[in-house]
């Protein structure tokens, strides 16, 4: 039981209610009566000699009459809008009397401020002018009726209080009942429990003048709900008193789109999870500056490609779905499963420490290993994860996100269905490369990139045949950066296309300069260093062009391919050799024994020269002459050039002219140096 609950007694003894209205008790003109709250139901606990002969009880009967039963026609709402407890309230009732016939009254309401008293006076309205009022009234809402009846928007109308005096089609469609059921207040039945209240209210606002609207859900008849906005005007009807006007606009179909369209913006249609937007959202929401516990789990299957040529798209779609179905039943409830796009999820949670986000990463791999049936083949969806726990160098919620990647392109670059932490150091790192790409960019952008040339000797008589040009980055700050660092930066960050290009122009140019400096002894050929990844039809218009910038022969030009870049993908570096072959641009294995050549590739690839690696040289001091002579061999017998390279003694010059080899390339024969140099070098060597 409730401590505020009102107690059974009346607050104050009748007989003394009875002196205090002591002028008023006898007066048959006023009609007046007290209620109070007595065990919780507000009910009258005295009335005046007024009140006895309109009501036709006896003082007795009247006591403890509840106020509900005095007026029959209000429902709780109403009852407790008339017995408020701040304000006085006034209100056209019908009230009932004795013998069951109902009065029309005024009822005026005014509280003591205990508020658990009220003190009623009652106002009979039949007097002779009032029917004439009302009977214009009644041709209003006549009218009104006709308005509104055939009108497609649910529309009520009150003359008083809340009592509804119409209701129209659409309404009475709306909720599914006939208007006999609406009428008086007969719709309130129809409001949700939960919105009665902010009803009343509103109605109460307008009913003492202006408008005011409410959204508020209509339970039908048969048990659903509809959201609506009802709208009040306020209404006044001489003679009869404040009433309203409420039109209903049903919104629950736009709601329904609206949540729809929204669903649709932040989720991903294949899986149903929450998309990167929402992703974003939610990571932002949680993040708090300067705190921990925040653990972002970045997932990318590792054989979904694979899926999806083989096996086609529909069974990569089944993969995916089937991953997002064992992420959502492997996290916590409250932990968050998002696409991110293709095949990567991200796992969201909270209140973890970095083991915790290892566990859970541990977890969702064993997960991921249970095979998936896919056209009639059995897969395991594993996944390479990053993670990354919050900690308080993270400013902002996207560089959790962002770190997570790195975790996962390391995790990748590691092997297979690794997991990977981006720990403090391993973070230091990633950005110290971040920056490092964009020095590089920078780098190439303003020509910051160098060129050093190393002539290449010819066995048979000592001269240079040619120069191989190779790239020199000095950083302002951190010096020299090998090219072995930079160029494999470059392949990473996307920079090897501006970087090969730079290359490939600058030794044109050079070569052009030379021509024009040195005549006929300047260099007859120079080597450009390509990397795997230009490896692709753009190459042959990039060497075309650069050719005719600088007004070049293709024979002045050699590329070098390293053996590995050339055996990732022979069948299409193939196709992309023969373009420069038919140009006339000669072809050179580099680093030649060090990967693994198919010698049946070999045979079709359009290579003219092969480039003992210098390693196999270094070999040779140590009395291990086998690889580069079976090198030289080889070479010969495929009707190939040779170059044998890091030449640092005369010794490995010589047993190398031993061999076989046709031209020599070393420290010992000559320094890589700048393009200024090698003019000078080749002014003072031309023969
Ligand atoms: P690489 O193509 O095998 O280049 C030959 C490397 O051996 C050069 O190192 C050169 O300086 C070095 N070298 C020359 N003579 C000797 C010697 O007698 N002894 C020793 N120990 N080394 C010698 P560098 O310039 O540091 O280049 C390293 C690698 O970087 C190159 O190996 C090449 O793979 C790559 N690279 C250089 N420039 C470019 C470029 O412009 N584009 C591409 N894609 N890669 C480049
Ligand atoms: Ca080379
Ligand atoms: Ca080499």
């Amino acid at each position: 039981m409730s401590a505020t609950m009102a107690s059974a007694e009346p607050l104050v003894p009748p007989e003394i209610v009875s002196s205090i209205f002591y002028g008023a008790a006898v007066s048959d003109t006023l009609v007046l009566l007290v209620a109070e709250m007595v065990g919780g139901t507000p009910r009258i606990t005295w009335g005046n000699e007024g009140a006895t002969q309109l009501l036709g009880y006896g003082l007795a009967d009247l006591r403890s009459l509840p106020v509900a039963s005095l007026v029959p026609t209000l429902r709780g709402g109403e009852v407790k809008l008339l017995l408020r407890r701040e304000r006085s309230a006034r209100m056209n009732l019908p009230v009932r009397t004795a013998s069951g016939a109902l009065v029309e009254t005024v009822v005026l309401c005014v509280p003591t401020p205990s508020g658990r008293m009220w003190t009623l006076r009652l106002v009979p309205v039949d007097s002779e002018s009032e029917r004439a009022l009302r009977a214009t009234a009644d041709a209003h809402e006549q009218r009104f009726a006709t308005l509104t009846e055939r009108s497609p928007v649910p529309t009520l109308l009150s003359e008083q209080g809340m009592r509804l005096a119409h209701v129209n089609d659409a309404f009475c469609s709306l909720v599914g009942l006939q208007s006999e059921q609406l009428l008086g207040t007969g719709w309130m039945s129809t409001v949700h429990p939960d919105d009665l209240d902010g009803v009343i209210e509103q109605v109460v606002a307008v009913l003492g003048g202006g408008d005011g609207e409410t959204k508020a859900r209509l339970v039908r008849t048969d048990g659903t709900e509809r959201t609506t906005v009802i709208r009040f005007s306020h209404l006044f009807t001489p003679g009869v008193g404040a009433g309203f006007v409420g039109t209903i606009e049903d919104i629950t179909d736009r709601l329904a789109f609206e949540a729809r369209l929204e669903h649709q913006a932040n989720h991903d249609p294949l899986t149903g999870l929450p998309n990167r937007t929402l992703l974003a959202e939610h990571v932002a929401e949680r993040f708090r500056p300067g705190t921990s516990g925040l653990a972002v789990l970045f997932l990318d299957l590792d054989n979904f490609k694979v899926v999806n040529d083989s096996l086609g798209h529909a069974a990569g779609d089944e993969l995916l779905v089937e991953v997002a179905a064992r992420l959502r039943a492997t996290v916590r409830p409250g932990d968050l499963v998002a696409r991110f796009g293709g095949d990567e999820f991200v796992v969201v949670c909270e209140g973890v420490d970095q083991d915790d986000a290892v566990t859970l990463a541990e977890r969702i791999g064993a997960a991921l290993a249970e095979p998936v049936r896919l056209g009639g083949v059995d897969v395991r969806p594993y996944a390479s994860v990053g993670v990354t726990v919050q900690t308080a160098e993270h400013g902002a919620a996207e560089e959790l996100v962002r770190d997570c990647d790195i975790a996962m392109y390391q995790a990748k670059a590691g092997g297979k269905g690794r997991i990977t932490v981006l720990d403090q150091r391993a973070r230091a790192e990633a950005r110290d490369k971040l920056r490092l790409v964009a020095e590089l960019r920078q780098a190439i952008e303003r020509r910051e990139i160098t060129l050093l040339y190393q002539p290449i000797f010819s066995t048979a008589d000592g001269t240079p045949v040619a120069v191989e040009s190779l790239a020199r980055w000095h950083h302002p700050t951190r010096g020299a950066i090998s090219p072995g660092v930079f160029v494999a930066l470059a392949e990473e960050s996307g920079l090897i296309g501006p970087l090969g290009l730079l290359v490939l122009d600058e030794t044109c140019r050079q070569l052009a300069e030379w021509d024009r400096l040195l005549g006929t002894s300047a260099p007859g050929q120079a080597n450009v260093n390509v990397s795997a990844l230009q490896l692709d039809p753009n190459l042959h218009g990039s060497v075309v062009a650069a050719l005719e910038r600088h007004g070049l022969h293709p024979t002045r030009l050699s590329i070098e391919i390293t053996e590995s870049a050339l055996m990732k993908d022979p069948a299409s570096a193939r196709e992309v050799l023969m373009q420069l072959r038919d140009l006339g641009v000669s072809l050179a294995i580099d680093d030649f024994g060090t990967g693994y050549s198919s010698l049946a590739y070999l045979r079709h690839l359009p290579v003219d020269c092969l480039k003992v690696d210098r390693s196999f040289v270094a070999e040779l001091a140590e009395g291990h002459a086998e690889i580069a002579s079976a090198v030289i061999a080889l070479a010969r017998s495929l009707d190939l050039k040779t170059v044998a390279e890091g030449v640092e003694t005369e010794e490995q010059a010589a047993q190398l002219t031993a061999l076989g080899a046709g031209f020599l390339q070393g420290f010992d024969l000559a320094q890589p140096m700048t393009g200024h140099r090698t003019t000078a070098w080749y002014a003072a060597h031309a023969r």
